[in-house]
């Protein structure tokens, strides 16, 4: 008979759900696999090799073997939570919206270049940040743009001008004042919104938690982020109703 295939891959808690008796469902991303399903058994030699709570974002060696319908966890090793464990009720919040809107959008078993480097940072920064809407801004900026959803946010998608007042969102697309077909009513995306995505896009967090955006703005650019992914999904996000409105 074959060999059991075995192996330690790092890879990052985006979810986890506890099914009847002791086995849990873990949701992880690994830039190897990208999003897979993998199931924890409680058992006391996991224990040995960790300790502490399994908190969304923790990344960690696990050691992953597949079975007849999916796959096991049989080690988890080296976790890095970076204080998760202490956050404030809102962190926990931005969290758990961030998770839920990956396992939503994310295609399964699918690797998404640059993923696990934005989790990552979005991990590490977390805990330091006073307020974490620039942090949330920046995150979802990215998850949308490297899934591949995210507009131009420099041209029109119809007549290739560069935009300069404010734009329409037409299909998750901008288009410009004078492509905008009259007495449509579409989403409005203002010039500020617009170009806080578009740092969102092309600067690292550093540089962008350093601009200026006037609160306003933020929540405008939540809402059309908001926006863009209700669009893809052809549903209500019921998770951002908790964050970015206040
Ligand atoms: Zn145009």
């Amino acid at each position: 008979m074959s060999r059991i295939h075995e192996e330690t891959i790092e890879a990052i808690l985006i979810g986890k759900q506890k099914t009847l008796g002791n086995i849990k469902y873990l949701t992880l991303y690994s830039e190897k696999i990208g999003l897979f399903e993998a199931c924890l058994k409680n058992s006391s030699n996991l224990k040995n090799h960790f300790q502490g709570k399994l908190e969304n974002l923790t990344k960690a060696e696990f050691t992953i073997f597949q079975g007849r319908t999916h796959r096991h966890i049989k080690q988890i090793q080296n976790a890095k939570t970076d204080h998760l464990d202490n956050l404030t009720k809102e962190k926990q919040n931005f969290i758990a919206t961030i998770c839920q809107i990956i396992q939503k959008v994310s295609p399964k078993e699918q690797t998404i270049l640059g993923l696990q480097d934005i989790l990552e940072t979005t991990r590490k920064n977390l805990p330091l940040v006073a307020k974490p809407e620039l942090l949330f801004i920046y995150t979802l900026v990215q998850i949308i743009y490297r899934i591949g959803i995210m507009f131009d946010p420099k041209f029109c998608q119809n007549c290739q001008q560069e935009l300069s007042e404010k734009s329409f969102l037409n299909d998750n697309q901008l288009i410009c004042p004078n492509c905008q077909k009259h007495g449509s009513t579409q989403f409005i995306v203002d010039t500020s919104t617009r170009k806080t995505i578009f740092y969102g896009i092309s600067t690292d967090f550093q540089t962008f938690s350093q601009i200026k955006i006037p609160e306003q703005t933020q929540t405008q650019t939540i809402h059309t982020l908001k926006n863009i992914l209700e669009n893809y999904l052809q549903t209500t996000l019921r998770v951002f109703l908790n964050y970015g409105h206040r």
